[in-house]
C-alpha cells in the first residue's frame, strides 16, 4: 500500500488502531487503485478521542498564548520543510495535480497556523468603566471543538480549523471525510512533533455516523463543519440540541459577472481558475458566469481555446494542470449533471466527456453556453470542471439574477468601471466578493457564507469570535447598596 498510515486514528499523541471498525479503502483517483486502508472509529475510539481531548484542554488553555503560538509556529515550519512529501500524499489522497498541492493545500494550511500562532497573544478583553465600579471582559476558549472536513481540501480544511481552535486554547477532535482520510493524520503527527501536548488534536476516521456521534456528545462545545448544505442542515440541527456553537462552511453556486469593459483575457483566466482548479471541486467557484451580451462571442472563443489547451493527465507530473475528480461517485454525479445540461438545452462549447486514463475519474474541462437561470446546471452545485455561461444586458438585471439563489458563498465582478465594481460587489449577497480577481482566499481575510452557504467565518480576526466566548467580570469597588 503506497500511502498506508501507521494506524487509522490519532489519539492522545499517538496512532491508534481498532480493527473492529468497518474497513474504508482509500482510492487514488487517478487510477482507481487502493493505496491505503483505514478502519471506521468504533464507539470506543470516539470515546477515547473525546476523553483525552477533554483531559488536555484545561492545561492548554492555562498556558500563555505566546507559548501556544510558539508550538504552532514550529508545526508550520515543519509543514514547510516537508512540503514535497506532504504535497505528494495530498495528491494521492485527492487526485489533485502536484502543481496545485505544492502551492495551495498544505502551504495554505501552514499560513493559517502561522497566522493564528501570531494572533493568539493579541486577543484581549476590554475594560468598561462604570463610575466607581468597572467591568472587564475575558475572551475564553470554548473547550472541546469538533471539526468535520470535506474531501476537496482535506489538509487545508484540517489546518484552517485546528489553527484558530488550538491557538485560542481549545482542543479539537477532527473527522476527515472518509474519501480523504490521510492528511489530517499527518497534521496530528506534525503537531505532536512540534510539541503539542497529547490529546489536543485527535483524529478519528469514519463516515457520517461517526460525525453524528461526535456532534451530539454532551462534552462537545462547538462544531465546525465544511461540507454540503444538506449535511450542514443535519449537523446544525444536531448541534442545536446542546446549544453548541457552530461554524458552517457549506456549498455555493456563485456568480461571476463580466461586463463589456472588462479585460476579456483576465476575465476568461479568472473564470477558468474559478471552475477548473482542483477539477472544479472548490466551494467558492464562480460556476454561473454572467457575460454581458456585447462580448459574449469573443469571451467564448477565448474560453474555448484556452480550455481545450488545458493539460490533463498524471497528477504526479508537474506539467499536469487538471487531475481527476476525487471519487467515482463524484465522477458519476458530474457526468449526470453534464447529461442533464445537454438535455435541458444548454449548448456544449467544449469538453463534456470522460477521459478514460488508467481507469481514473477524469472529466474534461467543460463549458456550456446559452445557459438560462432555470436550468439545473445554473441552480445546483456540480462540484466538477463544468462552467455555465449565461448572457445578460444590464447591471441591475445581472445583480438580481446573481442573487436569485439560496446559496451565498461568493461572487465576483470584472469591469474597468470602479464605481460599478464596488456597487456590484456590495449588492451581491455573498460572504466574499472579488473585484477583477477570483477565488483568492488569503488567511488575512474572513471567509464564509450567507444564506444557505453557512454561518460563522474562518480565517482572519473574525475567527476569534467563533472559537472563543466573552466573559464579563463585574468588579465592585465600594460598599454594597442593598435596600434591606
Ligand atoms: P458532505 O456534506 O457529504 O460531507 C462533509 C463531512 O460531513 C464529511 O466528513 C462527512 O463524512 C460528514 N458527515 C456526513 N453526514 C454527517 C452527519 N450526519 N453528521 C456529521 N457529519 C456528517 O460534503 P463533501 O465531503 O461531499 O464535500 C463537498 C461539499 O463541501 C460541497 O458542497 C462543497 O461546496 C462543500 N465545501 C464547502 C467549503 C466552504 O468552505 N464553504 C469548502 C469546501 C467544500 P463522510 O464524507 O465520511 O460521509
Amino acid at each position: 500500500m503506497k500511502a498506508q498510515p501507521k494506524a487509522s486514528h490519532y489519539i492522545d499523541g499517538d496512532y491508534v488502531e481498532d480493527r473492529a471498525g468497518s474497513k474504508i479503502d482509500v482510492i487514488y483517483p487517478a487510477t482507481g487503485g487502493v493505496i491505503a486502508q483505514v478502519h471506521e472509529a468504533t464507539p470506543g475510539i470516539v470515546e477515547a478521542a473525546i476523553a483525552s481531548a477533554r483531559r488536555a484542554q484545561e492545561d492548554w488553555a492555562a498556558l500563555r498564548p505566546v507559548e501556544r503560538g510558539r508550538i504552532l509556529s514550529r508545526a508550520a515550519h515543519i509543514i514547510r520543510e516537508r512540503g514535497r512529501e506532504l504535497a505528494e500524499l495530498e495528491t494521492l489522497d485527492t487526485g489533485k495535480p502536484i502543481q496545485e498541492t505544492l502551492v495551495a493545500d498544505w502551504p495554505s494550511g501552514a499560513e493559517a497556523i502561522e497566522y493564528f500562532a501570531g494572533l493568539a497573544p493579541t486577543v484581549t478583553g476590554e475594560t468598561i468603566p462604570l463610575g466607581r465600579d468597572f467591568v472587564y471582559t475575558r475572551r475564553e476558549p470554548l473547550g472541546l471543538c469538533v471539526g468535520i472536513g470535506a474531501w476537496n481540501y482535506p489538509s487545508q480544511i484540517a489546518c484552517w480549523k485546528a489553527a484558530p481552535a488550538l491557538a485560542l486554547g481549545n482542543a479539537m477532535v477532527f473527522k476527515p471525510s472518509e474519501v480523504t482520510p490521510l492528511g489530517a493524520l499527518k497534521l496530528a503527527e506534525i503537531l505532536t512533533e512540534a510539541g503539542l501536548p497529547p490529546g489536543l488534536f485527535n483524529v478519528v476516521q469514519g463516515r457520517g455516523g461517526v460525525g453524528a456521534r461526535l456532534v451530539t456528545d454532551p462534552r462537545v462545545a462547538k462544531v465546525s463543519l465544511t461540507g454540503s448544505v444538506p449535511t450542514g442542515q443535519k449537523v446544525y440541527a444536531a448541534a442545536a440540541e446542546g446549544i453548541r456553537h457552530v461554524t458552517m462552511e457549506l456549498g455555493g453556486k456563485s456568480p461571476l459577472i463580466v461586463f463589456e469593459d472588462a479585460s476579456i483575457e483576465d476575465a476568461v483566466g479568472a473564470a477558468m481558475l474559478g471552475n477548473f482548479y482542483s477539477a472544479g471541486q472548490v466551494c467558492s467557484n464562480g460556476t454561473r458566469v454572467f457575460v454581458q451580451r456585447g462580448i459574449k462571442h469573443r469571451f467564448l472563443d477565448r474560453l474555448k481555446a484556452r480550455a481545450a489547451a488545458i493539460r490533463m493527465g498524471d497528477p504526479m507530473d508537474e506539467a499536469t494542470q487538471l487531475g481527476p475528480l476525487a471519487s467515482e461517485a463524484q465522477l458519476e454525479k458530474v457526468m449526470g449533471y453534464i447529461a442533464t445540461a445537454r438535455s435541458e438545452g444548454a449548448r456544449l462549447v467544449t469538453g463534456g466527456g470522460r477521459r478514460p486514463m488508467n481507469s481514473g475519474f477524469f472529466v474534461e474541462p467543460t463549458v456550456f453556453a446559452d445557459v438560462t437561470d432555470e436550468m439545473t446546471i445554473a441552480r445546483e452545485e456540480v462540484f466538477g470542471p463544468v462552467m455555465a455561461v449565461l448572457d445578460f444586458d444590464g447591471e441591475e438585471e445581472a445583480v438580481a439574477r446573481a442573487n436569485a439563489t439560496e446559496f451565498g458563498l461568493a461572487g465576483g465582478v470584472f469591469t474597468a468601471d470602479m464605481a460599478r465594481a464596488h456597487r456590484v460587489a456590495g449588492a451581491l449577497q455573498a460572504g466574499t466578493t472579488w473585484i477583477n480577481a477570483y477565488n483568492l482566499t488569503p488567511v488575512e481575510a474572513p471567509f464564509g457564507g450567507v444564506k444557505l452557504s453557512g454561518v460563522g467565518r474562518e480565517n482572519s480576526r473574525a475567527a476569534v469570535e467563533n472559537y472563543t466566548q466573552v466573559k464579563s467580570v463585574y468588579v465592585g469597588m465600594g460598599p454594597i447598596e442593598a435596600p434591606y
